[in-house]
């Protein structure tokens, strides 16, 4: 027996909690593959016990579109990263979900894996997930009890790799966030190995709002990655630039923040706590500048896309 018996294509979501109803546990849902596939092959000794079935999102129609409506934009679950670099909308009203996107794995990854199969597969530095976090996301999920629910992205994660959605038996259908409007601005960086096993050293994505006068700080919103066992908002940062000057100073400060509050970990495949400590400052010092010039601008042309 392989690693699976049947693959199912349904072409609603109904239809695939139907059909991952059937198997009782027994199957998963499969986007792009690029998680899952290896886990099936290489994963624990659980992940790679034989399935019943693989059920395909990626032929569900409301999965797979990219829209603004009433200031929301919403992001199909089974939207490949390329689509997601190729999407003027994205590219003009939530620049850093484009160059988190543009920089995951390199072209073929990106052709098919998509921002679901990164949330869902619940890892603290997944950068679609980062920028997600940033933008303050929501994520439509589908329960296999019949409930929809719009719930804020932060509450999908239990640990790495743990989300609170379970995979055999529940869809993640959508995302939506708020679209950046005059005096808004996002950026997103990273420090990767140039090797480029397949998560960040770190990702930054950051959110930024000015006052009317375009000078101060009205509100802010970052998300660095991995800094804990699940993405996480750094409330502390985000705080000590609320109502300051959008200057130097504010910079200067805010990474003093950063360096006191967060406390990256090692990783034995990716860098030490050290490091990862010094790359916090040169994060926030592309970063920062960059999402306040955009809202200073409304200049929202993405970075870095292809540069994994
Ligand atoms: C060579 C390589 C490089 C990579 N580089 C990066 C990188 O730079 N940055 C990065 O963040 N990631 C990277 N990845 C990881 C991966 O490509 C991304 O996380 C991708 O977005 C996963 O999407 P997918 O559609 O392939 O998910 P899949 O592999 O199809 O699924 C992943 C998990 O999510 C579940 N799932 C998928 N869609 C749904 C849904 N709609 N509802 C419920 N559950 C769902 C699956 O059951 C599975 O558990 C890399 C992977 C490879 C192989």
């Amino acid at each position: 027996m392989g690693v699976w018996e049947n693959y199912h294509m349904p072409r609603s979501v109904d239809e695939a909690i139907r059909v991952l109803g059937q198997y009782n546990g027994n199957a998963r849902i499969i986007a792009g593959g690029t998680d899952l596939m290896i886990d099936l092959q290489h994963g624990d000794k659980e992940d790679r016990t034989p399935l019943g079935a693989l059920v395909d999102v990626t032929q569900i129609d409301e999965m797979t579109h990219i829209y603004e409506q009433d200031r929301w934009i919403t992001v199909g679950a089974a939207v490949t990263h390329t689509a997601i670099v190729k999407s003027a909308l994205l590219e003009t009203k939530a620049t850093c979900l484009v160059e988190s996107c543009g920089v995951v794995g390199g072209p073929q990854v990106r052709n098919v894996g998509t921002l679901g199969g990164n949330v869902a597969h619940a890892l603290p530095a997944g950068d679609g997930t980062t920028s997600l976090v940033a933008l303050d996301a929501e994520a439509l999920v589908a329960w296999n009890d019949g409930r929809r629910e719009w719930k804020p992205i932060i509450q999908l994660f239990k640990g790495p790799g743990q989300s609170a959605l379970d995979s055999s038996r529940d869809v993640l259908v959508a995302f939506r966030f708020a679209a950046s409007r005059e005096g808004e601005g996002t950026a997103f960086k990273r420090i990767m190995r140039p090797q480029g096993v397949a998560l960040p050293i770190l990702g930054c994505a950051l959110w930024v709002k000015l006052d009317d006068s375009r000078s101060r700080y009205a509100s802010v919103r970052a998300c660095i990655g991995p800094l804990g066992s699940t993405p996480i908002r750094l409330t502390e940062v985000e705080q000590s630039l609320m109502g300051q000057s959008a200057d130097e100073a504010a910079l200067e400060r805010v990474i003093e923040v950063a360096e006191r509050s967060l406390h990256p970990r090692t990783s034995k495949y990716r860098a030490t706590a050290e490091y990862r400590g010094y790359m916090i400052e040169t994060l926030l010092r592309k970063a920062l500048p960059l999402a306040l010039h955009r809202a200073q601008t409304g200049q929202s042309q993405a970075e870095g896309v292809g540069m994994g």
